[in-house]
């Protein structure tokens, strides 16, 4: 199990984040999906991971160390409505360059919120994460928002546009920082996957 997290750095580049020698799992997504909440939830940590910032704010890698085995990394959130078009250049390009340069990555955790129908914004998303061939893993969130069988419809519309895109669907876990639902199988998932 998770017991012991700690903040180790923030970066703009991956060349001056914490040496490659612990597995590491990226938490992207949608501004506000709730990825600072899920990050708090697996942690127990209330403010860990800060919520919620306003568009413009400095955008930040930031690394967190857990249990001295594995790296658990914060990356800034997608789809900014307001944000400018230097601030998009910049995250594309953060972002590019620490996916697909980040050699001990073994999964990005790709958050969709599940009160939402398919957003074309998380489908492009991971459409640009397959043809760099990343280790994608989906974590819908927020499900004690709504009915279980308005998040599994939701789910499965999800998962028929992955099945366009992708000869296997990639794995997922159903979330709620509220309910802590999902948590002991995503960490489970983890588990299996940082290797001593
Ligand atoms: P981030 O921008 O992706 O880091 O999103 P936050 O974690 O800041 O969450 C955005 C908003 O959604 C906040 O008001 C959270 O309280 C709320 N939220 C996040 N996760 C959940 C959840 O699982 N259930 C409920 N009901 N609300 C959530």
């Amino acid at each position: 199990m998770l017991k012991n997290a700690r903040f180790l750095m923030s970066n703009t580049d991956h060349t001056k984040c914490p040496a490659p020698n612990k597995p590491e799992f990226a938490f992207i997504g949608r501004s506000n999906v709730g990825k600072s909440s899920l990050i708090n939830m697996l942690t127990d940590h209330k403010h860990l991971a800060k919520t919620s910032g306003k568009p413009g704010k400095t955008q930040l890698i930031n690394h967190f160390e857990i249990d001295s085995r594995w790296y658990m990394v914060d990356l800034p959130g997608y789809g900014f409505a307001k944000a400018n078009k230097k601030l998009k250049a910049d995250w594309n390009k953060m972002i590019r360059n620490y996916l697909t340069e980040r050699e001990n990555l073994v999964s990005v955790f790709v958050l969709i919120d599940s009160r939402l129908a398919p957003q074309p914004i998380d489908i492009e998303f991971i459409t640009w994460c397959g043809q760099l061939e990343l280790p994608v893993t989906l974590i819908f969130t927020k499900a004690d928002k709504q009915s279980q069988s308005k998040t599994s419809d939701n789910v499965h519309r999800f998962l028929d546009e992955m099945e366009k895109m992708f000869v296997e669907a990639p794995e997922f876990f159903v979330t709620s920082a509220m309910t802590r639902v999902g948590r002991d199988e995503l960490t489970q998932f983890i588990e299996e996957n940082v290797s001593d």
